[in-house]
């Protein structure tokens, strides 16, 4: 089910179930039980970045791989702690900046690239957008802060809370952006302890690949190193997001 396949096939139950009601077929409230159920299935497409409702997203690896990805920085305090221990470690990483964020830090930003990590688009200031115009203005902001720093106008795109919209999806599609999801979130951000961000991403590691954390909570670099030693003793192959999905993190400069 996709939102295009949505709407034709609520527009042909109306036209079916209009008449129907007119001529005394069904009861009329058949036809109100419509609009709950677009309800149901919009709130799936938009909420669940997996569900690749208005577009299509990388969201999964192959089993037995898994990729690191950090959202909402860089942040001056977090970002090189969290760059520090992917050295250490030996991983490479990709960064769903928030473009404000990347004015801020530029050197932060040249950092990540210098070390081998990617960077991809996380909207202009992480704002909640309701009109086509605001979204459009939060992608391509986004796109120009990032390209004015690395010199490269990014291909990935994730949309922040990962939720999606008409109107996000569109700003997308005029970028040209791939979409990049996650199949488990680390709940970094929300839960805040080093414990219980291991703890969560320890539950579910076995069946995950494209993992999200943020680069913004103080606890996160001691819980990653953690995690990247469960995987490694977990013998699963940690890749970047680029060789994971085989999508270029760039679009070409010509
Ligand atoms: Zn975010």
């Amino acid at each position: 089910m996709n939102f295009q396949r949505l709407n034709i096939l609520t527009i042909g139950l109306v036209l079916i179930l209009v008449p129907a009601g007119v001529l005394g077929f069904v009861a009329w409230w058949h036809l109100l039980l419509l609009i709950p159920v677009y309800l149901i299935i919009l709130g799936w497409g938009v909420f669940d970045i997996g569900s690749q409702f208005f577009m299509p997203t990388f969201w999964r690896g192959e089993k037995g791989t898994v990729s690191f990805t950090f959202d909402d920085g860089p942040d001056a305090e977090v970002t090189p702690k969290v760059l520090e221990v992917l050295k250490e470690e030996g991983v490479k990483a990709a960064f769903f900046v928030i473009g404000k964020n990347a004015e801020k830090h530029p050197k932060l930003l040249k950092q990540i690239m210098d070390e081998g990590h990617v960077v991809g688009n996380h909207t202009y200031n992480h704002a909640y957008v309701f009109s086509k115009s605001a979204a459009e203005k939060q992608v391509t902001e986004g796109q120009d802060a990032i390209e004015k720093i690395i010199g490269k106008k990014p291909n990935y795109f994730r949309p922040p809370f990962g939720v999606m919209t008409p109107e996000i999806a569109s700003a997308i599609k005029r970028e040209k952006c791939s979409v990049i999801g996650w199949d488990l979130r680390s709940q970094d951000g929300r839960i805040r302890t080093k414990e219980a961000t291991i703890n969560r991403v320890k539950a579910h590691l076995k069946k995950s690949t494209v993992l999200l954390f943020h680069d913004t909570n103080p606890t996160t670099p001691d819980a990653l190193r953690e995690i990247i030693h469960l995987c490694k003793q977990n013998g699963m192959k940690i890749v970047s997001l680029p060789e994971q999905s085989g999508i270029e993190p760039y679009f070409n400069q010509t």
